[in-house]
Formats: C-alpha cells, sequence, structure tokens
C-alpha cells in the first residue's frame, strides 16, 4: 500500500501575530490504525520479512505503545505473526492498547525493568533469537535503518506538496528524526523536540541510525541543519501538567486538528512557547509532521490521567 498523506494549513491567531504560517504534514490520517511515524517505519520490515520468508515479527515496547500497537495491526494483516516483549506486569495485558494488539493475534511476553533494559544487548538478542526460530527480530519504536528508509518517504512527499523552511517533529527513539535529515539531505531546518527527559544522549542514536547509512560520513559534517531541542520535555515521557494539557487540548479545539499530550501534542506545547520566544523570523514557513499516536488516548483516558473534557478519544480496535 502506498499513500501520501494530505498536507494542510493550520490557522491560528499567533501565527499571523508572529507572521510565521505553519502546515502540518497529516501522517496520523495514513490509516485508522496504523498510523503515523509507526506505519512509516514499519512498511519496509513488513517488505524484508516477507522477502525472508520469516514467520513474523518480534519487537519491544512499553505497556501503551504506539509501535506494539500498529506492529500487531500490521503483521495480521500481512500474514505474520507478532510477538512483542513487554515492561512490565502481565496485569497490563487488559489495557486498550494491549487488548487491541492481543486481538491481533499478539503474543505478549512482560518482563522486568532489568531485563527490558537488555533490549539492545548482543547477547539477550541472540537468546530471544535462539528461542524464536525464523522471527526478525525489530527493536523498541521500529527504529533501524529500514525505518529510515520509510520515513524517508515523508520528505519525498513533501518535495511535491510544499515549500517550507523549517520541519518540526517529535522525537522518541530518533528513529523518526534521522529517517528525516537523513533524506532531506540539508535541503531544510528540521527541528526535533524531545519528548522524554535527558535527551542529549540521543544525539549518538541519530549519529549510529545516520552512520549505519552514510558509509562512515561524519554526522555533522554531512548534516548541518538539524538540531534537538530537549528542554521541551514538561517533566518526563508522558508527563505533562494540567497546563499543559489545556494548551493543547485549547490548540486541538481552535484548529479542529486531533493531538494527544505524549508526543504531538508537546511538539505544538514548543511550537508555541518557541514563537513567543520569538524564535522564528518573519515569514518564516514552518511545517508540522504529526506522527499519529492517538490510540495512546484510549489509554491515558483508561488511567484517568486526562483531567479536561474535550478529548476526542478514538476508537481502537
Ligand atoms: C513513536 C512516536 C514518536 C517518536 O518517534 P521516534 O522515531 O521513536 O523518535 C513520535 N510521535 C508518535 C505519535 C509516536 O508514536
Amino acid at each position: 500500500m502506498y499513500i501520501c498523506s494530505p498536507l494542510q494549513t493550520v490557522e491560528h491567531p499567533l501565527f499571523a501575530h508572529h507572521h510565521v504560517t505553519v502546515q502540518i504534514k497529516r501522517d496520523d490520517l495514513i490509516h485508522p490504525i496504523i498510523s503515523g511515524n509507526k506505519w512509516r517505519k514499519l512498511k519496509y520490515n513488513l517488505t524484508f520479512a516477507q522477502q525472508h520468508n520469516k514467520k513474523g515479527i518480534l519487537s519491544f515496547g512499553g505497556a501503551y505503545s504506539n509501535h506494539i500497537h500498529a506492529l500487531a495491526f500490521a503483521c495480521k494483516h500481512n500474514n505474520l505473526a507478532s510477538k512483542a516483549i513487554i515492561r512490565g506486569e502481565a496485569s497490563y495485558q487488559n489495557n486498550a492498547t494491549l487488548s487491541a494488539a492481543k486481538s491481533w493475534g499478539m503474543e505478549l511476553e512482560f518482563v522486568d525493568r532489568a531485563t527490558y533494559r537488555q533490549r539492545y544487548d548482543t547477547e539477550y538478542l541472540k537468546y530471544l533469537q535462539s528461542q524464536h526460530e525464523n522471527f526478525y527480530i525489530v527493536p523498541e519504536g521500529g527504529s533501524n535503518s529500514l525505518a529510515l528508509q520509510g520515513v524517508g518517504e515523508i520528505i519525498t512527499e513533501l518535495a511535491e506538496q510544499t515549500e517550507f523552511d523549517t520541519l518540526m517533529v517529535p522525537v522518541g527513539s530518533s528513529g523518526t528524526l534521522s529517517g528525516l535529515i537523513q533524506a532531506d539531505d540539508n535541503q531544510h531546518n528540521i527541528l526535533g523536540i524531545a519528548v522524554l527527559k535527558g535527551g542529549q544522549y540521543l544525539e549518538d542514536s541519530i549519529g549510529q541510525l545516520l552512520d549505519q547509512e552514510s558509509s562512515g560520513l561524519k554526522l555533522k559534517q554531512k548534516h548541518t541543519r538539524w538540531q534537538l531541542l530537549t528542554n521541551f520535555h514538561r517533566g518526563g515521557y508522558a508527563k505533562f501538567s494540567r497546563e499543559d494539557e489545556q494548551r493543547i487540548l485549547d490548540f486541538s479545539l481552535q484548529t479542529k486538528l486531533p493531538f494527544e499530550p505524549v508526543y504531538s501534542g508537546k511538539m505544538i506545547l514548543a511550537l508555541l512557547d518557541l514563537l513567543e520566544q520569538g524564535y522564528f523570523p518573519i515569514g518564516h514557513r514552518i511545517l508540522l509532521v504529526h506522527t499519529g499516536g492517538l490510540q495512546g488516548l484510549a489509554g491515558l483516558n483508561e488511567q484517568k490521567r486526562l483531567k479536561l473534557a474535550g478529548w476526542q478519544v478514538p476508537s481502537i480496535f
């Protein structure tokens, strides 16, 4: 399936006030279940698994992971088995995200934090591979070099759709940002907003992901127009204050665009703060990538972490 996601203009009084224009690439609209960057990152991994006659895909995630949710659905529809190593207690299996994943045939294995921390260790991966013969192992968040290729198609599509100065995207594991940096090839400013605390270490992950692709050329020599902002995490991964929640919801209602407070909402808060700080020059053309993840609202709602009325919680099965 090849889908070019739509591009829309975002209208908000602050944008006119600060003399900038804002457009949004609606990757959240790619598909009702596997949307956003998780689809982009899985696309060529699914092809790889099929071409190599793999039985299924094994991956890793937290109990509300957008990646796990997308992976389960995508595997089912590509006749692949799926298995996830989940950080946390087995009682999570009945939450919205994992119930959906189970309903699509995904097998779940719950591990404690110490075990989960080994998810990048060669020995642990070897062990998992020996236990799951002919499964293709994909890292947490789907972020590997095949993922970068899929994400790069955002840039190809944008080249046909519009012109812009700065692209903004939320950053978790950094696979998406790396794919954008690589495909853009220094044509635009690329601004990543880290959604977790202490995100400076992500610069190394980005370097590693890009190095795998760019035959050893040093990251900063090859790509000079990207930046990772690490001060907009709002207290840490999936953390947000009542005021943050209010600002995201207000922005959603004003622009009639859906956001959630873990990823896309933090990009919006960063955009609003940067505008107030006068970060963007007059006439600047900003391009937001909506990375999807709206299924996460179901889990937040279930945990009673959304305090305000007005959120549109999607049905995620
Ligand atoms: C996973 C995710 C991100 C972060 O993507 P990375 O490639 O892990 O940096 C951003 N937005 C949404 C909605 C996500 O689900």
